[in-house]
Order: structure tokens, then sequence, then C-alpha cells
């Protein structure tokens, strides 16, 4: 795909093919965008009103089509105890405050109905063979075939409940490894009954779960299948496999087919902020081509890692699909369609694709949200209001907290004024948008560039704000950010010695041998850095791929590479130290440390930990380990690279509260520990909610 569709031009109607209707037949749907699946946790318990606001604000935004997270269809099919599940009346009852307030608000929704097979993690767990997944502690139980007809009656119980609901249609969720996969694929399934065997057998679930359901809900109520259409592990389906499936379930009954992209086992980035944009929607155009070919007219959506209009509106130009998936960039945004269609692109407030609040929330078992906008799934208790009284503020740092407070606070009615000492607004954005695979941090930027802009904040850049400036206002905002924290190393002043703000802002030149001190967040990201160089993977799809050990799944079952990941030879030989035992980025997320520590690991990156820093010289760096200090070496390097954490920078705070002035301190400037642009970005959003 080229990405060449720009924002369009004044009078000319923006992104035409993805605002252009889709015509179901029985029914339409006002544009191509469709909101993916995603567990927000809000589905969970009893009440759901909150999903409901949730929902309403993305349709009164526009978007097409929404597909709920997952619900069960029944209880072995829950992802854990207790999971959302529809299969009563009395279920069905209490979704209709969802499925209200989002027609109420023009839009329509289907429900996804989500069997966890052997990825669940509660001990009811059921699949084709009893075989443990890698990524839940529990062995399912191996289905009878009665076992089996159960579990599709459910699933049509769960449809005719999701319209007895008020939904428009429901997600049959058929990839990412779960149940349905389960069934499709040799690798797990090991039946001989009529369920397993050959392909013909194996296909025989969702064939029969889409012709009943389909028998049992009518033919004006939207059946989506979700299709795996590129597995990406061993043993997965073949190409001629999926074609045969995606045919067969167009022709059995579906209104739409979903992409479905690798199983929650597969050691593939898919979603990650380093997977290049639209790295997978190459398939669904496969897919595509053998629908035409076959003359079978059922849409086609495409997914992952598509998060502008311009890269959606060119997939559909070239005719890669007939609807675009985005999931997190409606948690991100909720008026992206709004924005779109009013050719306020620019003002779109973009997914960078981190995972940080969405999805590293759902496995630490925590409400989901987003980074670059805490509002999403807190939509009833994170408001703001127009203000009643315009105060004068000053705000003090233009990184994600003082930006995100100034902004809020403008559009709130307050006369903002904001200050930074750097040319630039944005902080250590500027240094996280530098390092290969991290580029999406540039749209936070933009997002909150044109923010400054069209709330009207006073914003003056390279100016040092000392406390005797800071005069006649009602409120100081004080978002100056941190220092890097002084690891007080015997011999740190040798010229070799930089820190991370040399390497990733002032571009200092660096060595062949580097030892970087610290494995946090910045000392994995200079790695990165080191080890790739300017060629970052994520803006050369064949490159990433060929690094990742994807392939065409024409080529390769399941689209792995036969010969495995090829990752180019690192630019520079890296040593990454840590004084603590134990794995390296252990404090990464939980959806992309693996992803990082595989990277690195890739690039030949030494990881060390349990190690004292003794001494630097012109022999390198001198460590020993453990506790007794014991067996001293050198690691003989041309640089060594500071990334010891960082502390608050709170001179000019100290200085206010002296004069006696009430300061609201936020971000780094707060507390530096484990602080990330997350916690910045939700601090601002809750205080200037409250000024
Ligand atoms: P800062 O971004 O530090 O901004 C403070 C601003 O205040 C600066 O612009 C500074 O110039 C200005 N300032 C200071 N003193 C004064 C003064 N007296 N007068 C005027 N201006 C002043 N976080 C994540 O969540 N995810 C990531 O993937 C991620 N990656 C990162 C990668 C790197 C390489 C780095 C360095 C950081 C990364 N972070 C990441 C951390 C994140 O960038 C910070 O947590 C966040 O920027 C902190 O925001 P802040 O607004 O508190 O401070
Ligand atoms: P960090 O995550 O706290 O890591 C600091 C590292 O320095 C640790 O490895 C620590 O390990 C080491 N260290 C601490 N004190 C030291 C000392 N006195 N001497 C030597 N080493 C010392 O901080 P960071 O890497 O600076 O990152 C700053 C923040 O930015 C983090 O909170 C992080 O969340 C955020 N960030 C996030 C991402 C992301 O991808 N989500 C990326 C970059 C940054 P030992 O104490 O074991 O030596
Ligand atoms: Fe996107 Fe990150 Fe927000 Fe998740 S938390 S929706 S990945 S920006």
């Amino acid at each position: 795909m080229n990405h060449s569709v720009n924002a369009p031009l004044a009078g000319q109607a923006p992104y035409p093919r993805l605002l252009a209707p889709l015509d179901l037949g029985f029914t339409q749907l006002k544009n191509r965008v469709l909101m993916g699946s995603m567990h927000t946790g809000l589905e969970d318990g009893r009440d759901l009103s909150r999903l409901a606001a949730y929902f309403r604000e993305r349709a009164e935004g526009g978007v097409g089509l929404m597909v709920t997270g997952g619900f069960a269809p029944n209880i072995a099919g829950w992802a854990k105890p207790f999971a959302g599940t529809l299969s009563t009346s009395g279920a069905a009852r209490r979704h209709r405050v969802v499925t209200a307030a989002v027609h109420a608000a023009g839009g329509k929704i289907a429900l996804q109905i989500l069997h966890t097979g052997r990825y669940a993690y509660h001990p009811l767990a059921v699949a084709p063979t009893a075989l443990k997944s890698p990524i839940s502690p529990f062995k399912p139980f191996e289905l009878s075939s009665r076992g089996v007809e159960r579990q599709i009656r459910a699933f049509v119980n769960c449809a005719a409940k999701a319209r007895e609901a008020g939904y428009d249609g429901v997600e049959i969720m058929g990839s990412e490894g779960y149940f349905i996969n389960q069934f499709l694929s040799a690798y797990t399934n090991h039946r001989a009954d009529e369920w397993g065997g050959d392909y013909s057998n194996r296909m025989r679930l969702p064939l029969e779960i889409v012709a009943r359901t389909r028998e049992a809900v009518g033919t004006d109520f939207i059946i989506i299948y979700r299709l795996s259409m590129i597995d990406l592990i061993p043993g997965g389906s073949t190409w001629d496999e999926v074609v045969t499936l995606g045919k067969a379930v167009a022709q059995g009954g579906a209104s739409i087919i979903n992409t479905g992209i690798g199983w929650h086992e597969a050691r593939v980035p898919t979603i990650a902020t380093s997977v290049p944009r639209a790295a997978f929607a190459g398939i669904t155009q496969k897919m595509k081509r053998e629908f035409v070919a076959a003359g079978i007219r059922t849409p086609l959506v495409t997914s992952n890692r598509i998060n502008t209009p311009e890269v959606a509106e060119q997939l559909l130009a070239d005719g890669f699909a007939d609807m675009v998936s985005m999931a997190r960039p409606l948690l991100a945004d909720a008026e992206f369609v709004k924005k779109a269609a009013a050719g306020q692109a620019d003002q779109i407030n973009t997914c960078i694709a981190c995972n940080q609040a969405c999805l590293d929330h759902i496995f630490k078992n925590r409400l989901t949200s987003c980074l670059v906008n805490p509002r999403a799934c807190h939509e009833t208790e994170l408001i703001y209001r127009p203000s009643p009284k315009r105060r004068k503020v000053a705000v003090v740092g233009a990184g994600p907290a003082g930006l995100t407070a100034a902004t809020l606070l403008a559009e709130r009615g307050h006369a903002v004024q904001l200050f930074d000492a750097a040319s630039e607004i944005g902080g250590q954005l500027n240094m996280a948008k530098r390092v290969p695979g991290k580029e999406e941090f540039n749209e936070m930027i933009r997002y909150l560039r044109r923010r400054v802009e069209v709330t009207g904040v006073q914003l003056h850049l390279g100016t040092t704000v000392q406390a005797t400036d800071l005069g006649e206002f009602d409120d100081i905002i004080v978002a100056t950010g941190v220092i890097p924290r002084d690891p007080h190393i015997a011999g740190q002043d040798h010229p070799m010695v930089l820190s991370y703000i040399d390497v990733l802002r002032h571009r200092k030149p660096v060595g062949k041998r580097v030892a970087i001190i610290g494995a946090g967040g910045i000392g994995f990201d200079v790695a990165e850095s080191l080890v790739t160089g300017d060629h970052s993977t994520t803006l050369d799809l064949p490159a990433w791929q060929t690094e990742w050990g994807v392939t065409d799944p024409e080529l390769a079952t399941g689209g792995l590479r036969p010969d495995g990941p090829a990752a180019s030879p690192p630019e520079r030989l890296v040593t990454l130290l840590q004084r603590k035992e134990g794995k390296l980025g252990d404090g990464l997320g939980k959806t992309t440390g693996w992803i990082h520590r595989a990277a690195l690991k890739m690039k030949q990156v030494k990881m060390i930990s349990g190690v004292n820093y003794e001494r630097i010289a012109d022999e390198g760096l001198l460590v020993t380990y453990g506790e007794k200090r014991e067996n001293p070496t050198w690691i003989a390097c041309d640089n060594i690279v500071l990334c010891a954490g960082q502390l608050p920078l709170r001179t000019l705070a100290d200085e206010l509260q002296a004069q006696g002035k009430k300061v609201h301190l936020i971000g780094g400037a707060l507390e530096a520990g484990e602080l990330d642009a997350k916690r910045a970005i939700d601090q601002a959003a809750r205080l200037a909610a409250s000024i």
C-alpha cells in the first residue's frame, strides 16, 4: 500500500471511500468504519450503564458499526470467572441500556460472542482436545460430541439473546486462537470424530455455528464472522484452508467477514506500536481477490494498526477491503469519524498503539482507558464542563502534563498562558519519538500542538520561568518534569560517558561498543536506538516482516517463515545492565515487554543483571557481581550511557511555595518514580477538570 492519500483540500469531500455508506441489503451502515471489539472491563457485572455511556459517545462520533467486547455464550466460554455473559432473557434486558443509548445516538452495534476454549482463565475450560495453552494455567476438558453440540447451541442462543437485547448483529469470534480457531487447527484439534481429522471436519464447527445462528436470528440481522486470516503459529492453517473457510462462511450466512491476525500465543507482534501501520492489510487483500474471483460479494473488513483516516482511505482506494476496523483509535478519540468528515483530521487524537492504558490494564484486571485520552471508559466521571468563572492560569512546562492541563483548561473557558524553556513543545516526548519503533509519538505532539492553537492557549517557548515571573495568576500549575538521576559512579566524568539526553536529544556521536547503565524503559529505548541506527523497520514493512519471520501465508503455513526471524546485524554491540537480580525489562508493559526483549535479543544485546558499578576508566566499565562484589570484570566499551532513572524537577515549585504561593504539581514535577506519559496526562486531565 502506498500511503499517499493526504488530508482533503478545501471544498473536496473528505475521505470519500471511508465515509461512503455500505449497503448490506436489509440495512445500511453509514460509513466504512467498524469499531473493532475491545474488552474494557465495563462488560463485567450487572450494571451496563457505563458501557452504554462509552458506546453512546462513539455512536455520536459517527462510527458506522461498533462491536462490543467479547461476551461469553456460556460459563465454559468465560475468559475469566464471572466474565460478561449473555445467555438469558434477564441478561438481554440488562443490555438494553447499551443498545438504546447507541440507537438514540444514531449508531449501530453488534455484540461479540467470544468463547475462549483453552485460553480460559478458569478451571471449567473446554476445548476440542485436552491440551493446555501456553497462556493459561488451566488444562481444558475435552468435549464429547454432545458437549460440542451444547457449545454450538450456546452460540446460537447468545445470538438470539443479542437480538432480543436490541443489538443490530453479532460478531462470531473465530480468530485469535480462541475456541473456534482451536477446532480449525490440527495443532489443537486431535479428535477422530466428525469434529476432527481432515479440514472439512475441523471447519464443521464454525459452519454449523454460522448456519444455525442465521436460522435463529433471521435474515435481517448482521452476522460478522471474524476469520483468522493468518495464524502466526507453527501448525496454523494453510492459506487454502483459510480461503475455503472464508468462502464457506460467507456463503453460509455471514453478512460481513472481519480479519483476525495471529493467535494470542503467537510470538509475532500484531498491534504494538513498532508494528508498521496496516502491516497485515495485504492478507485481507489476498482474500478480497479470492472473493472477487469466486463472485462472492460479502464485504471484507481489514484490521490491525490502522490509526488515521488517511491510511484507512488509502486501503479502501487500493481495494484492500470494503471496510476498515479500528478499535483502539476509537478509544483514543470518540470523534474520530466526525472530525475526519469535517475535514479536521489534524485534530484527531491519534492512538499511538502503546497498549499502556488499554490492553495492559486488562491484563492487570483494571478498567481499560487510554494514555492519550483518560476519559475513555470514564465518560461518566471525568467530565470537562465549561467553567462558570474565567480564571487566569499559568502552566509551566509544555510536556504532556502541561499541554494536557493547559488545553483542557482553555477549552473550559479559562485564560491560560503556557511556558516552556525549550524551543518546542512536547518535553520528553521529543526523545521518545526518535526511538525506532516509537514514531507514533510524533502524532501525539502533532495533536497537542494543534490543541494549543484551537483552544487559544497563549504559548511562550524559549522562556525559562523563575518564581518572580509569575505575579498575577489565579492558579499556577507546575509541570516542569524531571532531571536524570545521578548514579554517582566513580569516574563518571570520563569523556566516554553520555546521558540518554546526549544520545536521544543532542545526537552526540556514539562508538561501536556501548554499555548502558540502567534497564528501565529509557535504557531499553536507548539500546533499541543504538542497535538499530537510522533504519526503523516500523517504517519498512518488508524489513519488519523479515525481522519477525512473517511471510505470505500462501508460501508457509500460518504465515511463518520456515527459517524463522532474520534481523539485520546490529549497528553496535550493546551491553544493557541493571543492579537488580532477575530478568531485564520486568517493569515494562505486560503486552509489550516481551517484544522489547525479543527485539534486543535479535540484535545480540547482552543483558546482565545483579551487577555493582565499581568504576569507569579508559578500559571501560568495571563491574562486580552480587552482595559480596565478586568476579570483577571490565566491560570494554567506547561509550557508557547513563539511564539510571529520573528525579522530579521541583526548583520552581519550591521557590514559589517558599514565597507562600499555592501551586498545583503534576507529572514528573510531582513524582518521578514510575512516571510515564499515561500518569502525567491522567493527572493533568483530572486537575484541569477540577479548576
Ligand atoms: P516532561 O515531558 O519532562 O516536560 C517538562 C517540560 O518542562 C519540559 O519541556 C521542560 O523544558 C519544561 N521546563 C522545566 N523547567 C522549566 C522552567 N523553569 N520554565 C519553563 N519550562 C520548564 N512514557 C510513556 O508513557 N510511554 C513511553 O513509551 C515513553 N517512552 C519514553 C521514551 C523516552 C526516551 C523518554 C525520555 C521518556 C519516555 N516516556 C514514556 C516518559 C514520558 O515522556 C514522561 O513520563 C513524560 O514526558 C512526563 O511528562 P511531564 O509533562 O511531566 O514532563
Ligand atoms: P526506570 O524505569 O525507573 O529505570 C531506571 C533504571 O535505572 C532501572 O533499571 C534501575 O535499575 C536503574 N537505577 C536506578 N537507580 C540507579 C542508580 N542509583 N544507579 C544505577 N542505576 C540505577 O526509569 P527510566 O528508564 O529513566 O524511565 C523513566 C520513566 O519513563 C519510567 O517510569 C518509564 O515508565 C517511562 N518510560 C516508559 C517507556 C515505555 O515503553 N512504556 C519507555 C521509556 C520510558 P537498578 O536499580 O536495578 O539498577
Ligand atoms: Fe492507543 Fe495507547 Fe490509548 Fe491504547 S492506551 S488506545 S494503545 S493510545
